[in-house]
């Protein structure tokens, strides 16, 4: 089955710890943000919505941790697709590897054309060689992606505006974090600059977003299985948005589950509906 020719989907198909990839599909054309599934994973889930993985038009990689590239040079091998990311992290990525992948660099300094899609990166602060979002646009429609990042940079910010998809960290509840498990090393690396975002900062975000910029969708992704559940992260969303008293629905915002293929987004390339199905 293929998407209609005006037709874009993203599929959230993991978010998390244990693996993270977001398809991308406008008409017949594709890409995969992240491949952090193993590459057998990527293919059963890519093939079960209608995309052969030899048309990717190409993987990009936020950064180089196990959970956001596992699949990403055997898949990059394998089908001969480039793997688009900084120059750190994709020469990280091939050192860790011990093999070469074809590979196509991109920075923050402006957008390029990965087939039908324009692709900028975007700056964020995580413990990795050269992290990054992305900001992922075609037709009048854009997706933004910033996971594993402890702060959201103003270029991150900006690059939101217009967007109709955001797909934004909510990692941990700042309490469940503080009195849980984790050795006091690990929380204050998570709690760090380099760490990652909490649901407070999140809806931080999404408030100060929606009163600037208008309506958005959002999907709150890579929650902590310890640290957070879907239904926290939720609640304390309504919560935010309904003691901020924001009339109407200005933002439709659900959460991306761990470790199994969740949330869909469909627009029209030229009249972008805000919706979630
Ligand atoms: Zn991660
Ligand atoms: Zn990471």
């Amino acid at each position: 089955m293929h998407p209609v020719d005006n037709e874009i989907v993203v599929h959230c198909l993991a978010s998390g710890s244990s693996g993270n990839a977001v398809l991308v599909v406008a008409g017949r054309e594709s890409l995969l943000v992240d491949a952090g599934l193993g590459v057998r994973t990527i293919t059963r889930e890519l093939k079960r919505r209608g995309v052969a993985p030899e048309f990717l038009s190409g993987v990009l990689l936020t950064h180089e941790h196990i959970d956001h590239v596992r699949g990403a040079v055997p898949l990059s091998r394998r089908y001969k697709i480039p793997l688009i990311g900084t120059d750190g992290t994709l020469q990280t990525l091939l050192t860790q590897e011990g093999r070469d992948a074809p590979t196509r660099a991109v920075d923050s300094r402006g957008e390029i054309g990965v087939g039908v899609f324009g692709v900028r990166a975007v700056r964020t602060t995580h413990d990795a060689a050269d992290p990054v979002g992305f900001r992922v646009s075609v037709g009048g429609f854009a997706f933004c992606y910033a996971t594993d990042t402890g702060t959201l940079t103003p270029e991150f910010r900006e690059a939101c505006v217009g967007a109709s998809l955001v797909a934004v960290e909510a990692n941990h509840d700042i309490h469940k974090l503080r009195f849980g498990p984790y050795p006091d090393i690990v929380k204050s690396r998570i709690l760090s600059r380099e760490g990652h975002l909490s649901n407070n900062a999140a809806c931080d975000f999404l408030l100060a977003h929606v009163a600037d910029h208008g309506p958005i969708c959002a999907w709150l992704s890579h929650l902590s299985d310890v640290n957070n559940t879907p239904r926290m992260a939720l609640n304390y969303w309504k919560k935010r948005y309904t003691a901020e008293g924001c009339k109407a629905s200005p933002a439709a915002v659900e959460v991306a589950l761990r470790d199994k293929p969740s949330l869909v987004f469909r627009a029209r390339s030229r009249s972008v509906q805000l919706a979630l199905f």
